[in-house]
């Protein structure tokens, strides 16, 4: 796969305060962005990058706080969330995802899988703080989960949402994604209660910007539907495709032939 040839460099890595006891760990493009949950008995994370971001992650986590980490929750399989999770894994950490992602990982015979499996809804409740994990379908992959903190009404929102130009949607069909019924799944994840969103790449976000992402997923299989009606060629798509969706060569790869079967 084309994700693992990325990540061979650690990203530079700056941290962003949503709330008092609530963060992103961001950086550039790629790997994805962490979420960090602060409480008196420790830490809990969404994603953790790839795995040579693992020391400077856990570095940053240590200027926001002293308290141990307990807790990762990966919001899907891909590399660059769950990279972190062998080692995170030595450090006594327990890392969470869908029955999806890690049946994903099982398959691929992926290092850090999951040490328990959520179905549809679970609630990690860490120093009297709740963080609420939810499945509402496919996207992206099988297996993308969204973590709703609802005290501080942010959504860490995994790669069903990434956040600007350089970061289009991309559907790993390879690993269950689904461009056609992304749509449905946003819709779930946006009847929750929260303001800010951390996308799974790019800078924080407002619940209003993840909307404008849902009406481009819609708008995105219609076009690529239409196209498909109109008998254009796989060039004529894969024009507009870059034109006007920004498609790079990541989405042609691990998308293309999938969501042109999906919306014949
Ligand atoms: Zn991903």
């Amino acid at each position: 796969m084309a994700y693992s040839q990325m990540g061979s460099q650690p990203a530079k890595l700056s941290t962003v305060k949503i709330a008092n006891d609530l963060y992103m760990i961001h950086n550039d493009i790629v790997p994805g962005n962490t979420t960090v949950l602060v409480t008196d008995e420790g830490v809990l994370l969404v994603d953790d990058k790839f795995a040579v971001d693992h020391d400077n992650l856990v570095a940053e986590v240590k200027k926001i706080t002293p308290k141990p980490i307990k807790y990762v929750i990966s919001t899907h399989h891909h590399a660059d969330h769950t990279g972190g999770n062998p080692a995170m894994q030595k450090m006594d950490v327990k890392v969470i995802a869908s029955e999806q992602a890690r049946q994903n990982m099982l398959d691929s015979k992926q290092p850090g899988q999951p040490d328990i499996a959520v179905e549809h809804h679970a609630t990690v409740t860490l120093g009297g703080k709740v963080a609420e994990i939810y499945y509402f379908g496919r996207a992206h992959t099988n297996g993308d989960v969204v973590v709703l903190f609802p005290a501080d009404r942010v959504l860490a929102a995994g790669d069903i949402f990434t956040f600007g130009d350089a970061t289009p949607q991309l559907t790993d069909y390879s690993g269950g994604g689904s461009a056609k019924e992304w749509t449905t799944t946003l819709d779930g994840a946006m009847k929750l209660d929260f303001d800010n969103v951390v996308p799974g790449h790019g800078n924080l976000a407002k619940k209003a910007d993840m909307k404008a992402f849902r009406d481009v997923t819609l708008k995105l299989r219609n076009t690529v539907h239409d196209l498909q009606a109109q008998k254009k060629s796989r060039t004529e798509i894969s024009d507009v495709l870059k034109k006007d969706y920004k498609w790079g060569d990541l989405q042609f790869l691990v998308s293309l032939d999938g969501i042109l079967a999906e919306t014949r």
